[in-house]
């Protein structure tokens, strides 16, 4: 099939992949293979400007990468690959930071948002992290860039810098396209927080049936629900807004229920926990198999990295040349 052009996007090495992840990114990163040719990174440099542990870096990259590759992602066609294997992104990310002027970083309201949560490590890192970001785009010549809502104004400033690099030594960089995509906001086990490990509110996606029913088992429901005679009300229930996902066919069913209390909030959990068990059994399978082999994401990685790294080489080349570097 004809792809559409290159698509990029990276993702930090956060471990396990929780179900907040898989609906929010990893499904649309599966989805894209059939579109466009895809560069997906483990952006671990990144990582390091928010990270006080570094010691978890390597098994996190790991975890991630085994969930990525069982989900779906085919590391035949598509690059797969850690962004600090690929030394070339922090030249360009020198020579980019060239023609970003100071005021342009500094104002960003990502930026004021990390001073406020680490006032005491407002390290230089964390200034130049949109010139990093706009370096992993530009190198790979991506065409297109995945963005949700909230996304649109990181990849709006690397397209100002690539214009603004190409207005100075010619047109050298792709200016990226944004493809506006449904980034599906999860909520957590508390029904209140964004699923998120470091809340301790996520169901990982690998997990065994029987862990998922631990963590299921005390998801918060209905809070007007009091006692099963009680008519619930699926529309802020956190239980039913995932058997959207994973209960597609019985949701009808299960919201008439709800309303009419012809089910119980146990008994609606326990399909919930059955169809996400079911659901993610084929990955489980795929999962176990991968890492039962300690070389295989390492190789998958490893060959990622040496497709990357000859994109990469061609574009710095490029760049060097245009700005007259000997
Ligand atoms: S029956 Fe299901 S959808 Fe209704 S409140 Fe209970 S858990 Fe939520």
């Amino acid at each position: 099939m004809d792809k559409r052009g290159r698509v990029f996007s990276g993702a930090r090495p956060t471990g396990r992949q929780h179900l907040g992840n898989y609906l929010g990114a990893i499904r649309n990163y599966v989805g894209f293979q059939d579109e466009y040719d895809c560069v997906y990174c483990v952006v671990d440099l990144h990582a390091l400007t928010t990270l006080e542990d570094t010691s978890k870096l390597k098994e996190w990259t790991r975890e991630m990468t085994l969930d990525w590759l069982a989900a779906g992602i085919r590391a035949e066609e598509t690059i797969l690959f850690v962004q600090s294997h690929v030394p070339q992104v922090t030249e360009l990310h020198t020579i980019l930071s060239m023609v970003t002027p100071l005021g342009w970083l500094t104002r960003l309201p990502t930026f004021k948002e990390k001073v406020r949560q680490q006032p005491d490590n407002v390290n230089y890192g964390l200034v130049g992290y949109p010139v990093l970001m706009a370096s992993d785009i530009v190198l790979y010549k991506a065409d297109v860039v995945p963005v949700g809502v909230d996304q649109a104004p990181h990849l709006e400033f690397t397209r100002e810098i690539v214009r603004r690099f190409n207005h100075t030594f010619g047109e050298v960089l792709v200016e990226p396209q944004a493809r506006h995509t449904e980034f599906t906001k999860v909520l957590g086990i508390d029904g209140e927080a964004k699923m998120s490990k470091s809340l301790n509110n996520h169901i990982e996606i690998a997990s065994t049936p029987e862990e998922i029913w631990d963590r299921v088992r005390v998801m918060v429901t209905d809070p007007a629900r009091q006692f099963r005679r009680d008519p619930g009300h699926p529309e802020v229930c956190n239980v039913f807004s995932l058997h959207r996902f994973f209960s597609a066919a019985e949701v009808a069913q299960i919201e008439a229920d709800c309303r009419s209390a012809a089910i119980g909030c146990v008994e609606c959990k326990k399909k919930f926990a059955a169809n996400l068990g079911s659901y993610f059994a084929p990955f489980r399978e795929r999962r176990a198999r991968f890492a039962a082999d300690p070389d295989y994401v390492w190789d998958v990685l490893g060959d990622g990295a040496r497709r990357a790294c000859a994109i990469a080489d061609e574009t710095l080349g490029e760049v060097k040349a245009a700005v007259g570097l000997p």
